[in-house]
This record gives structure tokens, C-alpha cells and sequence, in this order.
């Protein structure tokens, strides 16, 4: 497969798309679409798992923000366990990160911060690039991963103000866009603004789509064709940036 484009943050393992999965996945490969599919939950990353029969796919694995508050020290440390044990299937370890919007209670909050730490030390014993969901917490994140982190790190979806994408830009760090770029005024401003050096493209499907509908990677091509039009640069030299970006990161073939 030669590979065009990069969707480096989906779900694709979700429930949603049991009924058109294969689908999907195989008119993405065709379409020359490469996707990483993330875990967050000890069951979503065993179902990740399942994805890697698909030549188009690697796979993430990870312990989503939230949840990393609901579980005990043993079931988060199995966790991790987990993931070290499939370190050679994976190329990354994601999703994980801050999420400070659903988690208020500053008790909860420190222990959502130590944990992202013990992954944070993980990713760099393993050398695995780290995929980072961050909501309202974007200062807090860029601070602690930039004190500690040693692996290549996405930031993705990022919500934050331009200022501090910048400033994660400035760390070495890369933001991944979506295809909610369509609509939303302020990752348009954001994707303006750093470099296409430290840009990605992502879906995040199921979610953040460039309509209210369910988003899936076939949608890759239009945050290329946004990316190029907001940043008055040629399509191609922005397609072909950004899967250097992702080869980088990914160690990939391309
Ligand atoms: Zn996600």
C-alpha cells in the first residue's frame, strides 16, 4: 500500500462502527489512508488489538485521562502492565493525558496528574511516542511534558488558545488537527499558526467531524485541503509535510 495520508488518532474499535468497520477501513486503504487507532480502557485496548489484521493500521494503546481516576492503583498498574507486554505490537502509547473539564475535584485531579507521570515514564523506558489528550489542562500538560517527556508527543484535538499551541509547538511538541477544521473558527486560527513542521491530521473518530454526523478517517483528505487553503500553501507539499511529520514520529515506511 502506498500511503497518502495519515489519521493519527482514531477509535475506529468503537462499537459504532461494528456494522461498517471493515468497510471502511478497507476504502481507506485504497484511498491510501494510514490510521492509529488509540485504547484508553482495558477494553477498548484489547479491541484495538484486534484492528492490527488490517495492513492500514497500527495501533495506540493507552489509559484515557478520566478513567485513570476511576481505577485503583492495581487495576492502573495491570494496565500498564498490559501495555508493556504488547510494546512490540504497538507504535505508541495513547490515548492518555490531562482532562481537567469532567475532572474537578482537585483531589481527583492530582491523582489523574500522577498517573499521567507514571505514563509519561513508561513511554520513555519503552521509547514509544506519546498520544495526549488535553482539556483544559493544556498549561498544566505542556508544563509537565515539558519537564519530562523524552519521546516524540502529539498533542491532539488541541482546544487550547493559540498561545499555548504555539507554545507546545515551541517544546517539539506536535498538534494533530481534525475535521471539525471545517467549522471551527478557532483550530483554523490554531492551524494558521504553528508551523506546518509540527502539524498533524487526525479524526478522532467517532468524533470530531466537519458535521454533527459519526467522522471517520476517509475525511483525512479534507483537513489536508483545509490546512493548505488556511495557510496559503500548495495541497501537495501540505499532504506530503505532514506524513513526513507522522513518519517521524511513527517510525513508519513511507
Ligand atoms: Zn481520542
Amino acid at each position: 500500500m502506498k500511503i497518502k495520508y495519515i489519521d493519527v488518532h482514531s477509535h475506529m474499535s468503537e462499537k459504532i462502527f461494528d456494522k461498517d468497520r471493515d468497510k471502511i477501513l478497507k476504502e481507506c486503504e485504497k484511498m491510501g489512508i494510514f490510521v492509529i487507532n488509540c485504547g484508553g480502557t482495558k477494553e477498548s485496548n484489547k479491541d484495538s488489538l484486534k484492528l492490527l489484521k488490517y495492513k492500514n493500521v497500527n495501533i495506540n494503546l493507552g489509559v484515557y485521562p478520566i478513567q485513570t481516576t476511576e481505577m485503583s492503583d492495581k487495576e492502573f498498574f495491570d494496565e500498564l502492565k498490559f501495555i508493556e507486554n504488547n510494546k512490540d505490537k504497538i507504535v505508541g502509547i495513547g490515548e492518555v493525558g490531562l482532562d481537567f473539564y469532567w475532572i474537578q475535584d482537585d483531589v481527583k485531579r492530582q491523582l489523574e496528574i500522577e498517573r499521567f507521570k507514571e505514563i509519561i515514564w513508561l513511554a520513555n523506558k519503552l521509547r514509544l511516542p506519546l498520544n495526549v489528550h488535553t482539556r483544559a489542562a493544556e498549561a498544566e500538560t505542556i508544563a509537565i511534558l515539558s519537564k519530562m517527556v523524552h519521546t516524540p508527543t502529539i498533542l491532539h484535538s488541541f482546544g487550547g488558545k493559540t498561545k499555548l499551541g504555539k507554545l507546545a509547538a515551541a517544546e517539539g511538541f506536535y498538534i494533530s488537527i481534525p475535521p471539525n477544521i471545517i467549522i471551527n473558527k478557532a483550530r483554523q486560527k490554531l492551524a494558521k499558526e504553528i508551523p506546518i513542521e509540527y502539524l498533524l491530521t487526525e479524526t478522532d473518530a467517532p468524533y470530531m467531524g466537519p458535521t454533527r454526523d459519526r467522522n471517520d478517517p476517509r475525511n483525512i483528505p479534507l483537513v489536508i485541503e483545509k490546512i493548505a487553503e488556511i495557510k496559503k500553501m500548495d495541497v501537495e507539499e501540505v499532504r506530503k509535510q505532514i506524513l513526513k511529520n507522522a513518519g517521524d514520529i511513527f517510525n513508519l515506511k513511507i
